[in-house]
């Protein structure tokens, strides 16, 4: 039946991810810088921009694994707190919490470790939970921001991890989401194109000796909705001023919404 056929195909996305991501975990950090010419620090810088983190605030970065966005929310904080303060940490910063959601263990261990490098412990308000963006184990409004950098686009269900980000935010909290989207520029179509479908498998092959998962992730950037269709998505989830940002063309966007 054409069920079955479905349910085959969403157990063997599920199986891919993890593959992919247990694989590709230790050379992480260098693909990332080398696939996005370092671009994705400053993608991820702007993402922060547009939450404007406060003291005081919980927040919730989904496929975090390697807490990446989770430290950039975290030191943006503390520079604002510490402004008001004068390098005193204040009682709303102690009330600061972010949590770091992924279902993959390998990629949480990559953040922890980081985190203890970093000089973060428990204390300094990082959570590290072990979930799935379609089933989170948060509480119907607990949280004030809700991120998710590189993730939604590996979610089986795109409407369910929508819906569970509307769940857990309280009213008049954030929703950000970073992702690889479709460029629609004339000639830097073409470029692009040519350097994710050569390009991006090649680095994959040579550097993390994977050709096979950076095919995937090329495939599966075409396949996720583009900008329109996908800001459509998250109104259907119930979120409003729903809108978009396109960095270089189109090659990211930055969807946002708020639970009013
Ligand atoms: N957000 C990080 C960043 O921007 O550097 C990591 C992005 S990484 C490309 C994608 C992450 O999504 C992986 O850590 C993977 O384990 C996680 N992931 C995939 N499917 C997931 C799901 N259903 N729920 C939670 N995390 C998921």
């Amino acid at each position: 039946t054409s069920f079955g056929y479905k349910q085959v195909r969403e157990e063997d996305k599920s199986k891919l991810v993890g593959n992919v991501f247990s694989s590709v975990a230790s050379s992480y950090d260098l693909m990332n810088d080398l696939m996005s010419v370092g671009l994705h620090r400053l993608w991820k810088d702007r993402l922060i921009s547009k939450l404007n983190p406060f003291p005081g605030m919980k927040h919730l970065d989904v496929a975090g694994g390697t807490g990446d966005v989770a430290f950039r929310v975290l030191e943006r904080i503390k520079s604002v707190g510490h402004r008001a303060m004068q390098g005193t940490l204040t009682e709303t910063e102690e009330d600061t919490h972010i949590y770091v959601c992924d279902i993959n263990p390998n990629m949480l261990n990559v953040g922890k470790k980081r985190a203890a490098e970093r000089g973060y412990s428990k204390e300094h308000c990082l959570s590290w939970v072990q979930g799935d963006a379609e089933a989170l184990s948060f509480e119907d409004g607990s949280m004030d921001g809700y991120t998710i950098a590189f993730g939604i686009r590996n979610v089986t269900h795109i409407e369910k991890a929508l819906s569970e980000a509307y769940r857990v935010l309280k009213r008049g909290g954030r929703f950000l989401c970073l992702e690889l989207s479709h460029v629609d520029v004339p000639v830097f179509k073409e470029i692009y194109d040519v350097y994710s479908f050569s390009v991006i498998p090649t680095i994959g092959e040579l550097v993390a000796g994977d050709r096979q998962s950076y095919q995937y992730l090329v495939e599966s950037i075409r396949r996720f909705p583009n900008q329109e269709k996908f800001a459509q998505m998250i109104q259907e989830a119930g979120f409003q001023r729903v809108e978009y940002e396109n960095l270089v063309g189109g090659v990211v966007a930055i969807h946002s919404g708020l639970k009013l």
